[in-house]
């Protein structure tokens, strides 16, 4: 068996499309850079570097100031040639510029109104979490891993987990898929913890101020353990068959691989997501 870690994104892409997890994850293809993952980098920057701060240093002010001055780090953190292209095409021309610092300075702005960050003392800032699933009743063990943006342990000894997206919140049908992300971190830190669940995990949306909070449950972390080992042995025998079906959805019109996905070149044409639906 071929030794693999499964983050939550790695298992998204997986249920999406088989065919898009191989060019990404087995393939290596590289997905081409977008100014959204840029900012999202940005943001969580600002926020890192906020918490980073004495609690009566995290005012909206100073965050807006770490907006701007953050922004070495960021190029700093950019590896990719492409995404660094991309940034510098922005910051020289003075209306992307401008349309770039709006949107980060949005999500600061929305982030002051769903917390407070002089009230939280985080105990970890965009920390790597991981742990060991058993797989067919222990004949192996499975890496999965994550990670979370922020988790804080409150006096009492309770624990919440938090996420911030730059995106909108979803539409309520597609909230328990944005869930699983924090389920899965909530799977880790209980294995990690003599089974201490998480009292709270949350999402916030820093785009349009929304949050999605929920207690996980024991019923929860099953689920999310079923689905993750369920993952791994399709991905196993694909990678022994070599066959990985490419399943298409709206979501092709996202997907970076879409010129050499056999959906859309096969017979020579591109069809539109229309035409197949
Ligand atoms: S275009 Fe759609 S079906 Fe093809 S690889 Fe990408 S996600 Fe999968």
């Amino acid at each position: 068996m071929k030794k693999i870690t499964l983050s939550p994104s790695r298992v998204k892409d997986f249920l999406q499309c088989p065919l898009m997890y191989k060019f990404k994850t087995v393939d290596l293809l590289p997905s081409p850079p977008s100014i959204e993952a840029i900012r999202g980098t940005h943001v969580h920057l600002v926020l890192e570097t906020l918490y980073g701060l004495d609690a009566h240093k995290r005012s909206l002010e100073t965050a807006l100031e770490l907006g701007v001055s953050v922004f070495e780090n960021v190029m700093d953190d950019i590896k990719s040639k492409d995404a660094l292209a991309i940034l510098q095409e922005t910051v020289d021309d003075s209306k992307k510029r401008d349309e770039y610092y709006e949107q980060v300075n949005n999500c600061i702005y929305n982030y002051f109104k769903l917390e407070n960050p002089k009230v939280y003392e985080p105990a970890a800032l965009e920390t790597w979490i991981k742990t060991t699933l058993e797989y067919k009743q222990g004949e192996e063990e499975i890496s999965v891993g994550g990670i979370i943006d922020r988790l804080e342990i409150a006096r009492t000894g309770e624990v919440r987990i938090s996420d911030y997206k730059t995106g909108s919140m979803p539409n309520v049908q597609f909230q328990n898929d944005a869930l699983f992300q924090m389920f899965f971190y909530a799977l880790i830190y209980a294995r990690e913890n003599d089974g201490k669940l998480p009292k709270m995990v949350k999402l916030l949306y820093l785009k349009d101020a929304n949050v999605i909070e929920r207690e996980p449950t024991n019923q929860n972390l099953q689920e999310t353990e079923e689905v993750i080992l369920s993952v791994y042995g399709q991905i196993q025998e694909n990678l022994k068959s070599g066959h990985w079906e490419a399943r298409s959805s709206p979501l092709c019109n996202w997907c970076a691989f879409q010129t050499r996905c056999p959906l859309y070149t096969d017979a020579g044409s591109i069809p539109t997501i229309q035409d197949r639906y």
